[in-house]
């Protein structure tokens, strides 16, 4: 076999993708991870995390990233800045091409590429991310207690946030873009029925506002537009969070792999065995529900395990 081949080949480097390194590389399985286009995923667009076990004072996503990051490559995990492009599950060993036109082999793969939140695709969401907007209420609801926020969707993932943010913030805007919602009657009658939330339909965010000083940002207003009229309103608020869905990262795959009906990667029940042997899945890829960082990590531990079985019963490892 070539030095391209492995035993085990991880392709992301979120809480999964890391985790799974971790348990390979003590296993002997000397691993090596793809870390993608975002190493470290999305927790390295967040500031404080304050929920990861652990961390009784929190840490900075992209510092715990790292720390996981180092304690992989500790264990002999090689880590690689690169992702993968192709890859053909057809036939063993597997194949993967990455973004440098290198081709590997590998008797066992482990995706952990995870998810992206969707957002507005506005420049000042994009300089306020992890300053005042963001795409998730159980890692910042926190940091507003008593303040003013706004969270923009119509879907479950909207409504649910907007419930959660008001155990903290004073007053919750729930905006969305048509003015019928998404979600299930039984979340919206919630919503509707809780009266720090304020329901402000056909309006989209066309400008997050906010300050610059010494290079710490931070959020103090929105701009509104109407999609109806197109008439714009200005609005003094601490936090936007933009709950309009995410977004698995298959798209390498193809149809190789089995898929929810909402494009997240099916996994055996109790398991993260995909539908081809020797494939496993771990994290948000495979995960609509929880996508949490201490999820991500859990299920990731899962596919080391489950490839290392896969790959004694092999006679491999
Ligand atoms: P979703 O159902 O796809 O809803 C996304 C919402 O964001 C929609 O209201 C959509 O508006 C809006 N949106 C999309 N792009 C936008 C843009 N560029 N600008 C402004 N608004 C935009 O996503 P989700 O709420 O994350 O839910 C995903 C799945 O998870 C659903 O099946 C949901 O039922 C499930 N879920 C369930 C629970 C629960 O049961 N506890 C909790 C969360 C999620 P339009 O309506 O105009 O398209």
């Amino acid at each position: 076999m070539s030095d391209n081949h492995h035993k085990v080949i991880i392709i992301g480097s979120g809480p999964a993708g890391l985790t799974a390194a971790i348990y390979a590389s003590r296993a002997n399985l000397d691993p090596i991870i793809f870390e993608g286009h975002q190493p470290g995923g999305q927790l390295t667009i967040t500031t404080e995390v304050d929920n990861y076990p652990g961390f009784k004072d929190g840490i900075q996503g992209p510092e715990l990233m790292e720390i996981m990051r180092e304690q992989a490559i500790r264990f002999g995990t090689k880590a690689y800045f690169k992702a993968a492009t192709e890859v053909d599950f057809s036939e063993k060993p597997f194949k993967i091409k990455t973004d440098d036109n290198e081709n590997y082999t590998a008797d066992s793969v482990i995706i952990a590429t995870g998810a992206s939140a969707r957002l507005l695709g506005i420049p000042s969401e994009t300089k306020y991310m992890g300053f005042g907007v963001s795409a998730c209420a159980t890692c910042d609801g926190f940091f507003y207690k008593e303040k003013k926020v706004i969270v923009v969707g119509g879907g479950d993932t909207a409504m649910e946030e907007a419930n959660y943010l008001t155990k903290f913030a004073s007053e919750v805007l729930l905006v969305h873009r048509r003015d019928q919602f998404r979600s299930s009657k039984i979340m919206e009658e919630r919503v509707r029925n809780n009266p720090k939330v304020k329901l402000m339909t056909s309006q989209t965010i066309k400008e997050v506002v906010g300050t610059e000083n010494m290079g710490m940002k931070s959020v103090t207003g929105v701009v509104l537009e109407n999609t109806k009229d197109g008439s714009l309103t200005e609005m003094d608020i601490d936090g936007v969070f933009i709950a309009i869905g995410h977004k698995p990262n298959t798209s390498v795959f193809g149809d190789q792999l089995d898929k929810d009906e909402t494009g997240y990667l099916d996994t055996k029940s109790g398991s993260t065995k995909t539908n081809i042997e020797g494939v496993f899945a771990a994290g948000d890829v495979t995960d609509k529900i929880y996508r949490q960082a201490v999820t991500a990590a859990g299920t990731g531990c899962m596919a080391a395990l489950d490839a290392q079985h896969y790959l004694e019963d092999k006679g491999i490892a």
